[in-house]
């Protein structure tokens, strides 16, 4: 009974990269071939909020095959998950409170609205998931810890502002994580808004409006006058449709944690958003590190849920102890196998805890070319002026050995800032500084994730030792 990481990876529909990333953060360093065991094998796809059943087929040979249990014919389609995200004072929070409170539904209305992290609205019968703490920095923060919850991303641009810094990532963030992504003109009330040119502006993107021949959707609206939000929501539905977001509602329950604390008078609620399976009260279950039995169930209107399936939000009561924003949840049918999961993953946190180094560093990173762990070299540049930045960039992606290449996910002007660690930390990137610094915050945040930040002045020296580390001829720094 045991699969290579490589054969893991593919029965998990993960790159062999994204298993080796969990193992080390697990503890264990691995190779694409290296053999894993059954334990092993259903340790890492629980992280990855999968499930598997081991078959024994007895007449060939009694080989132990492990199959993840979803069939296309059991995949139903599901809501889309959507975050919005936007350069501060660009209408985000307004943007939320305005579809939250245009699509209450009869019936539904006098409901007193609950602050779960999530929202579900209904528009032409569909039904669409708002996360509602805007910003990149908490989705990819989630990302950073292997969650990936969101499906669809708004990127809101002021129209009387322009792209601002904080734009820029939002973009970056979002096309590091590979999600669709909408872009919301707001302020088109404004004196002086110009929906045109922020287009114009955003092609230096790759985000070209349709109307030019481009494949992004712009739309025009006004968040507080509430113009244009029907067909922004429609729009989401139209990517929903294309994209086709399914899941097996006829499972166990698994999904992540969006937010957590502790209530005086509940004790620990956990803040989930369903994504797999139903979730239904009693039902035993491990959220990260810790374990429970669904005591209690309400959803975003306040209203007290038997079960929820995909795409649900719902705020539960039942746990032990408070778990982390971004941790898997899975439901288990056996109290006491949710306990056992619950506690091998906290000795496998541990054990990680004390093992340095899950990140990409160039000081190891030809290491990791040989062994074929990595394709690209992932950076993020920060520089004092544009100009530099831009030329660094361009001599940077222009350097091949052995079929290796550098990708830039994002580059900016000013300090390096927390922001900048945790997209590295999300995508196994570097940092390069380029006669900046990193924020005090941004360097702690650093060391806890460990993320290589390489800080020069001279543009040659970056190229010179980036093509050195690539070639494995980086000399030790002590
Ligand atoms: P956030 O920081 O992106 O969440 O931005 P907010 O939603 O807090 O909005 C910042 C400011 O812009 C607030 O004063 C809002 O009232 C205002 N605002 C948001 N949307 C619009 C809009 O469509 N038109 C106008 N005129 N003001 C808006």
């Amino acid at each position: 009974g045991t699969m290579t990481v490589g054969e893991t990876a593919k029965l998990l529909h993960k790159d062999a990269s994204e298993v080796i990333k969990k193992l080390l953060f697990l503890g264990t360093m691995a190779t694409i071939n290296q053999e894993l065991d059954l334990d092993a094998i259903q340790l890492i796809s629980s992280e990855f909020g999968v499930e598997v059943e081991v078959k024994i087929k007895v007449e060939e040979d009694n080989f132990e095959t492990i199959e993840e249990v979803d069939d296309e014919a059991d995949l139903l389609e599901r809501p889309p998950v959507v975050t919005i995200m936007g350069h501060v004072d660009h209408g985000k929070t307004t943007l939320l409170d305005a579809i939250r409170s245009t699509n209450v539904t009869e019936g539904e209305a006098g409901g007193i609205t609950q602050h779960i992290g999530a929202y579900q609205v209904e528009v032409n019968q569909k039904k669409i998931t708002f996360l509602d703490t805007p910003g990149h920095e908490a989705f990819t923060t989630m990302r950073a810890r292997g969650a990936q919850v969101t499906d669809i991303t708004i990127i809101v641009v002021a129209a009387d502002d322009g792209i601002m810094p904080q734009t820029v990532e939002a973009i970056n963030h979002a096309k590091a994580a590979n999600v669709p992504i909408i872009v919301a003109v707001n302020k088109i009330d404004k004196e002086g808004a110009n929906p045109d040119q922020i287009k114009q502006a955003m092609t230096a993107y790759e985000l070209v409006p349709e109307e030019w021949g481009g494949d992004t959707i712009f739309c025009e609206i006004s968040a507080k006058q509430r113009i244009g939000l029907e067909n922004l929501l429609e729009m989401i539905l139209l990517v929903a449709e294309v994209q086709e977001y399914k899941a097996n509602p006829n499972k166990r329950a698994r999904g992540t944690v969006i937010e957590a604390e502790l209530d005086k008078g509940r004790g620990p609620v956990a803040r989930i958003l369903i994504q797999h399976g139903t979730l239904k009260v009693g039902d035993s279950f491990v959220a990260g590190v810790n374990f429970g039995r669904v005591r209690a169930m309400v959803n975003d209107k306040g209203k007290r849920l038997k079960e929820a399936g995909p795409s649900t939000p719902v705020e539960i009561t039942g746990l032990t102890e408070v778990p982390q924003a971004g941790d898997p949840f899975l439901a288990y049918e056996d109290e006491r196998k949710a306990r056992d999961i619950a506690e091998r993953r906290a000795t496998a946190l541990r054990q990680s805890e004390m093992t340095a180094n899950s990140r990409v560093t160039l000081d190891d990173l030809f290491k990791h070319i040989k062994d074929g762990e990595i394709k690209d070299l992932n950076v993020i540049i920060k520089g004092d002026v544009q100009g530099s930045v831009e030329a660094l960039k361009s001599s940077l992606e222009k350097i091949e050995v052995e079929g290796v290449r550098v990708k830039t996910l994002h580059i900016g002007v000013g300090a390096i800032t927390e922001s900048d660690i945790i997209l590295a930390s999300a995508s196994n990137a570097i940092i390069i500084g380029f006669n900046v610094r990193p924020e005090p915050a941004a360097k702690t945040t650093a060391d806890q994730e460990k993320v290589d930040i390489r800080l020069h002045n001279i543009i040659y020296n970056v190229i010179e030792e980036i093509e050195q580390a690539m070639k494995g001829m980086l000399d030790p720094v002590f």
